[in-house]
């Protein structure tokens, strides 16, 4: 048998009378009010920026990167030295072709909406295209991409320390006290050795087989006449569609101005289609479109598909000629404005920062904060630029 309940002391006089705070809980309820009324800042102690940013196919779309994509990206400090910041992106990749398992289908339209008659894809070619894919992308969009550190941004600095201002008291428990020497902080001064540490970029790309932990899906198709057949990409209803035959490089003789170089007609570029087509999954566009080509870069009654075709890829003999080699371009070449996905997730995970992370082509080492210019660059009139500099110039 169970014992009997124990019956429930008697409650003296009514309702329990609220215990009044102590005058450390008052205190520490208005630090609390305080800290909510003004977050830590990046000059001041104790902010960290936001270091792992998890995205699925249900983020909303004011939390994806750029241009509406979805990828993973992570933020890692390095102390003095330059921080990483990493893209991951996983890819699940469906087979479409007659058998079960490709859902029966044996015909499939390319980029350009021609119908192809499909082959059966094995799985030892679906796990050979996986790692080849993979692989093609990371080798070309791990070339050194770097982001500078804005020069009014002080939160990366290394000792950190804080140009003076927040160093001398606390401004977030009630603004600077009266007694500076006992609020001063020796380990946020800048004896002019303190540096400020710039941002790799680097890309991690990934084939998984699992859908929920995927990012995107790209359907993999075996046409019967390859060599002809245009993978795309789409955000629409149509999605991403790739050629499973195709990872070798297409070779194409870019326009060239003849006044430049006025012995040959163009140069030969070569590009593979999946660092290419990854490049759009990242957000990126073709670079014409990046950089604003102003004139016929969509087919219309006044541009043919061929005249636009040139200006989105660089492909016209009054462009310079690196818009050809891009890699969003008809080449192979990562630029510093194909960075943008970088500094657009720069940007999600420093909210505080409102000067833009100047992209470069190569890894700029930290530098010292001594140096920095006091005027904050701007992507037209810094000294790294990267391409921006021809936005809106042809
Ligand atoms: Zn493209």
């Amino acid at each position: 048998m169970a014992p009997p309940a124990k019956r429930p002391a008697p409650r003296p006089h009514g309702k329990p009378q609220p215990k009044q705070p102590t005058v450390q809980q008052q205190q520490w309820q208005q630090i609390q009010d305080d800290l909510l009324k003004d977050p830590p800042g990046p000059a001041d102690k104790g902010w960290v920026p936001q270091m792992n940013i998890l995205r699925t196919r249900n983020s909303a779309r004011s939390e994806r990167g750029l241009g509406n994509s979805v990828y993973d990206s992570h933020l890692k400090f390095n102390g003095a030295d330059n921080l990483e910041l990493t893209l991951v992106l996983r890819i699940f990749f469906m087979r479409i072709d007659p058998s079960p398992r490709g859902g029966y289908r044996d015909v499939g339209l390319d980029g350009n909406g021609v119908m192809y008659k499909l082959e059966e894809i094995s799985d030892q070619e679906l796990a050979d295209f996986r790692k080849e894919a993979c692989r093609q992308a990371n080798e070309v969009w791990n070339g050194g991409l770097c982001l500078v550190t804005p020069n009014d941004f002080v939160g990366f600095d290394w000792p950190s320390h804080a140009n003076g201002k927040a160093s001398v008291g606390m401004p977030h428990f009630g603004g600077p006290t009266p007694n500076l020497a006992v609020n001063f902080d020796m380990s946020r001064l800048d004896d002019g050795r303190a540096v400020r540490p710039n941002v790799n970029c680097s890309l991690r790309v990934e084939a998984t087989e699992n859908f929920a932990a995927s990012h995107t899906t790209v359907f993999l198709m075996a046409p019967s006449h390859p060599k002809d057949f245009v993978s795309y990409c789409s955000q629409s209803a149509r999605g991403n569609t790739w050629d499973i035959h195709d990872t070798g490089v297409h070779r194409k003789t870019v326009k060239q101005d003849p006044a430049f170089l006025s012995t040959f007609f163009g140069e030969k570029i070569g590009q593979r289609m999946v660092p290419h087509e990854v490049g759009h999954l990242l957000g990126l566009e073709h670079i014409g479109l990046h950089l604003k080509v102003g004139q016929c870069v969509y087919q219309s009654d006044q541009c043919s598909r061929e005249e636009a075709s040139g200006g989105q890829y660089g492909n016209r003999a009054n462009l310079p000629m690196w818009f050809g080699r891009d890699i969003m371009g008809l080449g192979s070449v990562v630029h510093a404005c194909n960075a943008a996905p970088w500094m657009a997730a720069m940007s999600q995970h420093v909210r505080e920062c409102s000067s833009p992370w100047i992209p470069a082509g190569v890894r700029i080492p930290p530098r010292r904060v001594k140096d920095i210019p006091s005027i904050p660059y701007t992507l037209q009139n810094s000294p790294y630029q990267g391409g921006f500099q021809e936005v809106g110039k042809y």
